[in-house]
């Protein structure tokens, strides 16, 4: 999940020893880096639609990080945008949220805590390009055809993988018995779907989830849901 090469980040920070520390850090995590050192540059780099990421500095030379973010949002850039803030009145949170921002966080903070709210922000576009699908800590690569939990490769058989796949692509709903059957299993046809239950104890068991309230959840008479806990 670490890999974040070709993933561009633009940091807009007045202070050089800053975004000299935040470009050698990000680089360090495989980003590319671009620094602007005013709102005036920040704003017109804001605009480049390679950029996957923007972090934003409240307080700049030129126009503050505030008037960079709605111009941005008013010219329909989406680019995910975390504010640096050392300000930390609720108004100013509230303004900085309202403005566009996706998150904020504020200084001083600890590199580690930046690069999970940027994985946050990022994920979403990287599992997307990337044909993955997460809940908790098991990843599914639809392309690659490979199931990880924790890190650990899990071998499923064709079914498993199907299925799972067909959990983690409806992450959050509830999956009818009648709807897997004829998703995952093309059966059209009235069918007994106590097949799926087989499935889905040999998944739970081969993804270490024993309990019934974890990530693949029975929902009794219906199907199942999975669910980040
Ligand atoms: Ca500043």
């Amino acid at each position: 999940m670490s890999d974040f090469c070709n993933m561009h980040i633009l940091i807009v920070e007045d202070e050089p020893g800053i975004a000299q520390f935040l470009k050698q850090g990000l680089e360090e995590e495989s980003f590319e880096v671009s620094v602007a050192y005013d709102g005036e540059t920040g704003l017109e780099c804001g605009h480049q639609e390679d950029l996957d990421l923007i972090l934003l500095d409240w307080m700049l030379p030129k126009r503050s990080g505030l008037e960079v973010c709605r111009q941005l949002r008013k010219a329909s850039v989406q680019t995910p945008i975390i504010f640096l803030t050392a300000k930390d009145t609720v108004s100013e949170t509230i303004a900085g949220l309202e403005a566009g921002a996706n998150d904020y966080i504020k200084k001083p903070f600890h590199f580690e805590e930046l690069l999970a709210r940027i994985q946050v922000q990022l994920r979403p576009a990287y599992e997307v390009e990337h044909d993955q699908f997460t809940l908790g800590d098991i990843l599914l690569d639809a392309t690659a055809h490979r199931v990880f939990k924790g890190g650990r490769e899990i071998t499923l058989t064709q079914k498993e993988f199907a299925l799972l796949k067909y959990l983690l692509q409806h992450k959050g709903n509830v999956c009818e018995r009648t709807q897997i059957i004829r998703d995952v299993w093309d059966i059209h046809f009235d069918y007994n779907t106590s097949i799926i239950e087989v499935y889905i104890n040999a998944l739970r068991k081969k993804l270490d989830l024993q309990k019934e309230e974890d990530a693949i959840q029975t929902i009794r008479g219906i199907g199942y849901i999975a669910k980040e806990a």
